[in-house]
């Protein structure tokens, strides 16, 4: 296996792009946004009460700091409502702190893509605050340090104290990588060295419910370099779903040997003996991102072996067309192989966005083209569409067909909303589209000792250690690109051949491809033009997707596409396309001639006969635009 590391935020800068205005969104519209959600100030909304329970557990510090007691409230509840607890206990849901670590995370790229002096200073006294409300020995819970700190670390299995603590170390560390100040930094590594003390060799052989503290340790060791962050991720790793299962020692309960238990958690089985991915989806990538990063780090072949059994069984089986995963509302999680139903997805956006930290994460280990494919499915179709145009309103599950009356009346459909939402009690989706988004231009390159690989055809700059590398990128429209490359010694440049491209042209000839990658030597300051020629596709289904038989979707580049209900009327499923279409391309929307049945009469059976159809022409929108212009109806995939 390979060690790579991709290139930081701070060394590539994306120049205006189809990202960049994305990233100027984020900025301009989901940063502040978010920041009033936190504070209560979104009217109509859900009260978030984060900030509200940072100010309750400073307090309550600081009075237990001057020996005054302070109120003990249950710790019993994975959602704390005025309805069901005290005025002056801990509000929202357990993991509602996580909501404040990931806009400070988000906010820090931000800051890098663009200086905003006003923005440092409220992540400046974002933080202040979160080191007012973290405990004298580096404990940072806000549920536990208001209701009862006698009860921490207890119920590992539901109640997300790990869960936070991932979040606040890895908005840590994009806090101290992007502005150099050690404020957050310090904050989580005092809770990391409790927690390595607590979780440590000789402490409790505990993990959470919830994976993201293994990452998050992982990006603290990359921060400070210290070891014992290191030694606390692999313990969290390999002692997951080893017997006696430790959730079961935490409620005095035992599982049988021949039966297994927490698949839900990804804790059913060792790490090493997981090879297929199963249970809560995001919790899911979360884990697996960590134990990429774990093997590669400590070259653990065996690990490895894991995380690409679960990749390919994610990607090859369980993903929809769009990159959404997690099929089923039921415990949100991953179902069966080949089982992806179109209007009762979940295919939440926080798992997408998961998706692509996995993906990244394996590309540094194993130089294959096939992760940077499946992220960028997911890039440019689910995760988009999680976030509204104007970036004002949010999806959280991302259906491929949408019927916006059955939605309110057919309980299996409650997950799915037909429009955006402005905000949720529960908002892990928004500010992790909104982290992601922003910290795209880490995605763009990986760097062995001696390759450059480009992963993402963004128009950018980039300072690598191998070579000085500027984009001119029309990759979406054209599928053009001119790559200008300064290397700083003898070098090769790899070039990811996108999944969708089967006619691709290099200005420099014979170029060695291996693994989806086209590679060049570079001895010289060099321009390479590329060209990867998008075209529209009609795309099929594995036929054991039952769903889907006789049906197609259409693609161009890395877009899927979708019919809506305000371009081509009512009934989609009652649309088909012709055979042999023609299709035409205004630059973004595609046209294609193609069949409506007439409606029937009022008779719900009746001797078949051929239906009559009428021409029609299509139009298609990109996925990630659909329900921009009110509620309406929406199909992906349409009958041939
Ligand atoms: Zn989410």
């Amino acid at each position: 296996m390979q060690n790579a590391k991709t290139i930081k935020n701070s060394n590539v800068k994306i120049k205006n792009s189809f990202w960049k205005e994305k990233q100027e969104l984020v900025r301009k519209e989901v940063i502040p946004y978010q920041r009033k959600a936190l504070e209560d100030g979104v009217g109509g909304a859900e009260p978030s009460r984060c900030m509200e329970n940072f100010k309750k557990a400073a307090k309550a510090k600081e009075q237990r700091n001057r020996r005054i007691d302070t109120p003990v409230y249950p710790t019993d509840k994975w959602h704390y409502t005025d309805d069901n607890s005290a005025p002056g206990a801990f509000k929202g849901w357990v993991f509602q702190d996580s909501d404040l670590y990931k806009w400070i995370e988000a906010a820090s790229y931000s800051l890098q893509n663009r200086p905003d002096k006003e923005l440092e200073k409220a992540v400046d006294n974002a933080i202040e605050l979160i080191g007012k409300a973290a405990e004298n020995d580096g404990y940072c819970d806000t549920l536990y340090t208001i209701n009862n700190p006698s009860a921490r670390f207890e119920n590992l299995r539901d109640f997300h104290e790990l869960y936070c603590f991932g979040h606040l170390a890895e908005a840590a560390c994009a806090h101290f990588n992007v502005t150099g100040k050690r404020t957050l930094l310090d904050i989580a590594a005092r809770f990391a060295d409790l927690i390595c003390e607590v979780f440590g060799e000789n402490g409790k052989a505990g993990y959470g419910g919830h994976p993201i503290a293994e990452e998050g340790m992982l990006k603290l060791y990359e921060a400070t370099g210290r070891k014992a962050y290191l030694d606390t991720a692999r313990l969290l790793i390999n002692r997951r779903g080893t017997r006696p299962y430790y959730f079961d020692i935490e409620r005095g309960e035992s599982t049988p040997e021949n039966r297994t238990k927490y698949e839900y958690n990804q804790a059913h089985l060792p790490v090493r003996e997981q090879k297929e991915a199963v249970g809560h989806a995001v919790r899911a990538v979360y884990l697996y991102t960590a134990m990429a990063d774990l093997a590669r780090i400590d070259e653990d072949e065996k690990l490895f072996d894991s995380c690409k059994a679960l990749f390919d069984d994610i990607t090859k089986r369980k993903m929809y067309i769009t990159g959404g995963i997690g099929s089923t509302k039921d415990g949100e999680a991953f179902k069966y192989a080949y089982d992806l139903p179109n209007a009762t997805a979940y295919a939440e956006s926080c798992a997408a966005v998961g998706l692509i930290f996995f993906a990244r994460r394996m590309m540094q280990a194993d130089f294959n083209s096939k992760y940077f494919n499946a992220a960028e499915r997911s890039l440019y179709n689910c995760v988009l569409a999680g976030m509204a145009e104007d970036g004002k309103s949010f999806f959280y599950t991302n259906p491929l067909e949408a019927e916006p009356k059955t939605l309110v009346l057919d309980g299996r459909r409650s997950h799915i909303k037909p429009v955006r939402q402005k905000w949720f009690d529960c908002a892990c989706c928004p500010p992790n589209i909104a982290r992601l988004i922003s910290d795209l231009s880490e995605y763009c390159f990986t760097e062995s000792d001696n390759t450059v690989f480009i992963n993402m055809y963004e128009s950018c700059t980039a300072d690598c250690r191998l070579a000085k590398i500027d984009i001119d990128s029309d990759y979406l429209n054209s599928g053009r690109v001119i790559i200008k490359i300064k290397p700083k010694k003898p070098a090769k440049i790899a070039f990811r051949i996108p999944e969708w491209c089967d006619n691709f042209e290099f200005s420099v000839k014979n170029p060695f491809i291996k693994d989806g990658y086209a590679y060049f030597e570079i001895d010289g300051a060099q321009t390479i033009e590329a060209n990867f020629n998008p075209r529209i596709k009609i795309m099929k289904c594995n036929s054991r997707v039952r769903e889907n038989t006789g049906k197609v979707a259409v693609t161009r580049g890395p877009f899927v596409y979708c019919l809506e209900e305000k371009d081509n009327g009512s009934d989609l499923h009652l649309l088909r396309l012709a055979k042999s279409p023609k299709f035409s391309f205004d630059g973004e929307n595609i046209f294609a001639n193609g069949y409506r049945q007439e409606p029937d009469g009022e008779a719900l059976y009746s001797e078949y006969k051929a239906p009559r159809e009428k021409l029609v022409r299509l139009k298609f929108i990109p996925y990630y635009k659909w329900a921009n212009r009110g509620e309406n109806k929406m199909t992906v995939y349409i009958r041939l």
